[in-house]
């Protein structure tokens, strides 16, 4: 195992030069082609974090690339070891503590600023939330988090649960946490259409009581998230940005469609014309990015990530890396700009594929379904699953996903696909969910 870790971390420092390293990372089907590891414009040596941007009022400089949940413990020290300095965790992510609390051996535990995330479940009371936290706390083998903050907030009737807080601040008292946050990257309306991601982090930010949050925002999704990135340089409060790349899932969407058009040769007309829809959106997709040169999703996700960067609001982005050379892409982004040639890049990229993507904490299509399927959250898995390689997890939250799953999918006429603004072919791509996240 030593041995093995050696040979990654010398690897890792030296991939630029030979590009030979995390293959997932640049090996796709579907809408692109596979293609070598192209590093040519990075080889500039072993990267490292150059930028530190101010956490809002927790003061800390936090590196402007920052460490997803990132499940492979040499990965996350290299990363460490590069200069990134915050972490994101949660006590949902199976085993993730551990591996943060074995990367974190040997370092100047105040040089990094760690936060984890606890869920609003049933029980509510102060002591049912410090037992959680000490647990966290516990596992990530630490006398203090940076900060802890409500995992999903999904109303804003949870970012005042009482026992929550009132646990909050005897940990602050006792010197076991410094900060408290807040994250969302969904809304719930097929439960209630007036909770939206930006109606629970304003009120979060009017709030007060949360000095950092965890949200959704990327180039496709801009409306809503700008507003509370605004109302968090109002209030000096810091931001985390997840889900900044919104393109990975199309990797397998055309493999995804031609499996499950194989597999079910006597479907209900509806679900094939569903099905229709969105293969066509693909195949339509995949002749523009063609015609646009577009075919290098590497150069797309770098643009997306620099998007993000660009936007004085943010302090820092959560980036999921599987691989040494998907992580050393990343570091090669931190203090870059975003260039005129990219943005054109990413404007395109709307243009003949925006409609592919089911808008991370959107939602508005919900009330429209006559089941009461969460459309958001199902996509949100899908994305999990295809994009971030999270299938166990995915899997699993798709199990006891709340409302009803996307089998009912397979004889509706579609009211939720009519009700998008951004002409997402959603019940197609429910329906590949449901095939995909239940392997049924
Ligand atoms: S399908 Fe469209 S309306 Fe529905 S959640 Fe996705 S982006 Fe929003
Ligand atoms: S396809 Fe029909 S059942 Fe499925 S989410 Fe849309 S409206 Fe609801």
């Amino acid at each position: 195992m030593k041995k093995k870790m050696k040979v990654n971390r010398r690897n890792f420092l030296k991939s630029s030069a030979f590009g030979v390293l995390g293959a997932g990372a640049a090996v796709n089907t579907g809408l692109y082609r596979k293609e070598e590891n192209n590093l040519s414009s990075q080889e500039k040596g072993s990267p490292k974090i150059v930028q530190y941007r101010t956490l809002g009022r927790t003061g800390f400089r936090v590196s402007d690339i920052g460490a997803g949940s990132i499940k492979d413990k040499g990965v996350l020290e290299a990363a460490l070891d590069a200069g990134v300095n915050y972490i994101d965790t949660g006590e949902q992510y199976p085993g993730h503590h551990k591996v943060v609390a074995e990367a974190m051996k040997g370092r100047d535990r105040k040089s990094v600023f760690i936060t984890t995330k606890l869920q609003i479940k049933k029980d509510k009371s102060k002591q049912g939330f410090l037992r959680r936290a000490r647990r966290c706390l516990e596992e990530l083998d630490t006398e203090y988090a940076d900060c802890i903050m409500i995992h999903m907030a999904e109303t804003v009737e949870t970012l005042r649960t009482q026992g929550f807080h009132d646990a909050m601040d005897e940990l602050k008292t006792e010197g076991r946490v410094k900060h408290v946050g807040v994250s969302n990257h969904g809304s719930f309306w097929f439960q209630d259409p007036e909770e939206t991601m930006e109606k629970v982090l304003l009120a979060a930010a009017e709030d007060g009581r949360f000095d950092v949050f965890l949200m959704a925002y990327n180039f496709l999704k801009m409306d809503q998230s700008e507003k509370v990135l605004e109302a968090c340089r109002k209030n000096n409060i810091g931001t985390a940005i997840m889900k900044a790349t919104p393109i990975a899932i199309y990797y397998n969407l055309k493999s995804s469609i031609d499996k499950m058009e194989k597999e079910n040769k006597d479907i209900h007309p509806l679900y094939a014309a569903g099905l229709k829809r969105y293969s066509d959106k693909v195949e339509r997709a995949e002749g523009f990015i063609k015609q646009n040169n577009l075919d290098n999703p590497e150069k797309i996700k770098d643009a997306a990530i620099k998007f993000v960067l660009d936007n004085p609001n943010v302090s820092t982005v959560c980036c999921l890396a599987k691989t040494y050379t998907e992580m050393e892409q990343f570091l090669h982004l931190s203090g870059s700009r975003l260039s005129g040639t990219e943005r054109d890049r990413l404007s395109k990229y709307e243009q003949g594929c925006g409609d592919l993507y089911c808008r991370h904490a959107c939602g508005l299509c919900e009330p429209h379904c006559p089941q009461g399927v969460p459309v958001n959250t199902i996509m949100r898995y899908y994305h999990y699953f295809n994009a971030q390689g999270r299938e166990s997890e995915a899997m699993h939250n798709y199990a006891s996903v709340p409302g009803t799953n996307a089998e009912v999918c397979r004889n509706c006429s579609g009211p939720c696909e009519k009700a998008c603004p951004f002409g997402v072919p959603v019940q197609g791509m429910l329906l590949t969910a449901h095939h995909q996240l239940t392997l049924g």
